[in-house]
């Protein structure tokens, strides 16, 4: 990775940090404060299983349509049912003003086994509006309207945006659960230090913390949220059934990989190639 771009990211994560308690966002602010899954990493519980949908009145037309949009494609029909008739675990769905344009999961809870067994997913009340970065989000921002291209609906790219928060959830249940909590507990120390040392990565503190947790708070939060974007390229290969339309989007996400996360290209490699019947618009 080149310098500049490392000091890019490093610039980004600054003002993630920065940014993690504002509310509200749009296309041009950090897209850190997007996401804010770093910041809820754990509680909640699990007594029921299952969708628990809390919905306010006044939210709840447009949270219908975005589900709609959701469950129109094979890929969100089968990770609703997947967690709708999941008795072990349970999966909260609420809608919050707060970070209007984006959403955040967390709430994460395990059980003494380490299974993950609850989480909960809050929607942006606007989340039909604002395209995160292509940075982090490639597959987000592949929907930003341009002169040649017609954007999706705002109940799309809400849905689309529901496929990226519930890839964190089912990557969330795969991954060390002993490790997610040492990172959850060790990355506000990380960055407290990084914030107040001149931020210089290479102090030795901050070098135990990184083999202690696997990775920098960068890149693991990176990582997340790629996982996220995943599954939103899921959705978004199921959804948009026009090869041209598809194409485009997709090689779209491929020009953002290429420049900003070409080390994580093989996990977007394999949703491109996951439907036979589908062109790899590129991605062969
Ligand atoms: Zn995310």
């Amino acid at each position: 990775m080149s310098s500049s771009r490392i000091a890019i990211r490093l610039a980004l994560f600054i003002l993630a940090l920065l940014s993690l308690h504002a509310s509200g966002t749009t296309a041009d602010k950090p897209i850190t404060s997007w996401d804010k899954s770093l910041a809820s990493p754990a509680g909640g519980t699990s007594d029921q299983g299952g969708i628990k949908e809390i919905i306010p009145a006044k939210y709840s037309s447009r949270y219908l349509a975005w589900k709609k949009d959701f469950l129109s494609t094979q890929a969100g029909t089968d990770q609703w049912a997947f967690y709708e008739n999941n008795p072990q675990f349970t999966l909260t769905i609420t809608i919050s003003a707060d970070n209007a344009e984006g959403a955040s999961t967390g709430k994460y809870h395990w059980d003494q086994s380490g299974k993950l067994v609850a989480a909960t997913i809050t929607l942006g009340s606007r989340l039909d509006a604002g395209y995160p970065n292509p940075i982090y989000f490639p597959v987000m921002n592949s929907l930003v309207a341009t002169e040649q291209y017609v954007p999706v609906s705002g109940n799309t790219l809400a849905a689309t945006k529901i496929a990226h928060e519930f890839g964190h959830v089912l990557r969330t249940a795969q991954v060390d659960a002993q490790l997610y909590q040492l990172q959850s507990q060790l990355i506000p120390q990380y960055n407290k230090i990084f914030l107040n040392n001149g931020r210089r990565a290479d102090d030795p503190r901050l070098l135990e913390l990184v083999k202690q947790m696997g990775g920098t708070p960068v890149t693991i939060w990176e990582d997340r949220e790629y996982w996220g974007e995943t599954n939103a390229m899921l959705y978004l290969r199921d959804r948009i059934t026009e090869n041209s339309m598809r194409c485009f989007l997709f090689s779209r996400i491929r020009h953002s990989i290429d420049l900003y996360a070409k080390q994580y290209e093989t996990r977007f490699f394999e949703i491109a190639r996951s439907n036979p019947s589908t062109k790899l618009c590129g991605w062969q």
